[in-house]
């Protein structure tokens, strides 16, 4: 079963360090220490860490430093495209055979990465096959952070249609719980919002972390100090049900999940993203929507509402059209700000629900947190095949 390995610790990268153990590093390895910057300029900002490209090092020591310091931690094992190319998922094999995916998804005004923080996931939410398949292990900063670069490679070299561009937002919505990962996950969010060329220089206020609610996590989260969005998987409003969908509920009940991340958007001025899968005669009952209203009501959030994906051989299922036109409506009508999410990349498993690496294919929650409207389909097509 693929993504079955022994948990070990990924080599060290520049990514994993700040600025000062950069420096460290360097000199440890018996450089001046300005060597850590001229490497981290070369990942960050020219986005390459490749020895050949780095003409500025010397080249006796090129090799041993690139070697040390930006070790290839993800090999690219497929690559699948739809949306004309504008949503791209690529499954990556880490240095000791663990599987993750991340997704790019082009739109006209933004680029949005949706990175995976764990390969697999602990959480054991029933409707989804990630959790099912338990957790393998937690990346590492810089294994989570060269996802990210890679897409911005992508895009900087003009491989994605549309022309050369730059990666505006980062979700971790992929697979795992990323406040299970949180030491690695803090450090990925600090080098991904770090100016260039210390970090790629991306807005924290164009970062999302999501989760499903680890209360202790949040509140740790809240003392950073960040501006990153906080998402909030919920599902469900009641914890009779949540205990089901989302079984860390019996652990951490919706009422505090709820009060800690008003916590959050308290202290950050942000509001706090719901996501609400919709499952077909499950959780998509009027009633229902209404309870969630008054959960939410004058608080400062957003409720992103999303198609569940179905995957084959499962019972759960989308709600119907109608279902769905009728919770946002009752929400609406509360005044509480919805928006029914995109599936962009359902073709590609790798929206909401189905971003997973083991085939067939388990997933997770994820994709974009402000999408806007549901895109036509495109076919599928297979960009790139790497053995
Ligand atoms: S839905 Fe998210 S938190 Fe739950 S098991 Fe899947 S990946 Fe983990």
């Amino acid at each position: 079963m693929p993504g079955r390995v022994t948990p070990t610790r990924p080599p060290r990268h520049l990514a994993d360090l700040d600025p000062a153990e950069r420096r460290a590093a360097a000199a440890e390895l018996g450089g001046p220490a300005f060597r850590a910057d001229q490497l981290a300029r070369h990942y960050f900002a020219r986005l390459t860490d490749d020895p050949a490209d780095m003409t500025d090092l010397p080249a006796t020591s090129r090799d041993e430093l690139a070697g040390q310091l930006l070790p290839r931690l993800l090999t690219a094992q497929q690559e699948l495209s739809c949306d004309e190319g504008m949503t791209r998922k690529t499954l990556w094999r880490a240095f000791d055979g663990a599987l993750i995916e991340s997704v790019l998804m082009r739109y006209p005004q933004r680029v949005t990465m949706c990175v995976s923080s764990q390969a697999g996931c602990g959480m054991a939410c029933p409707f989804c096959a990630t959790g099912q398949a338990g957790l393998t292990r937690n990346l590492s900063a810089a294994e989570i952070v060269a996802q990210v670069v890679a897409g911005a490679r992508a895009l900087a070299r003009g491989q994605v249609p549309g022309g050369p561009g730059r990666v505006s937002n980062v979700v971790f919505m992929g697979m795992g719980e990323p406040l299970a990962n949180y030491a690695s996950v803090l450090r990925a969010v600090r080098r991904i919002t770090d100016p260039v060329p210390d970090g790629l220089g991306i807005s924290q206020r164009s970062v999302t972390v999501s989760t499903v609610g680890l209360v202790p996590a949040i509140r740790r989260l809240t003392a950073e100090g960040l501006q990153v969005r906080l998402a909030v998987s919920l599902h469900a409003p009641d914890d009779g049900l949540r205990d089901e969908l989302v079984p860390v509920n019996r652990r951490w009940p919706v009422a505090e999940v709820l009060e800690t991340a008003w916590e959050y958007a308290a202290s950050t001025g942000r509001r706090v993203s719901i996501e609400y899968a919709l499952i077909k005669d499950v959780n998509d009952q009027p009633w229902r929507a209404d309870m969630l209203a008054g959960l939410l009501a004058g608080r400062l959030t957003h409720v992103n509402l999303i198609p569940l994906n179905p995957t084959p051989g499962s019972r759960w299922t989308a709600s119907e059209p109608g279902s769905m036109r009728e919770f946002t409506g009752r929400l609406a009508a509360r005044g509480i700000p919805v928006t029914m999410r995109d599936t962009r990349g359902s073709q590609i498993d790798g929206a909401c629900g189905q971003l997973a690496a083991p085939s067939p294919a388990p997933r997770t929650r994820a994709a974009e947190t402000q999408a806007t409207g549901p895109r036509m389909p495109q076919p599928l097509q297979i960009s790139a095949r790497v053995p």
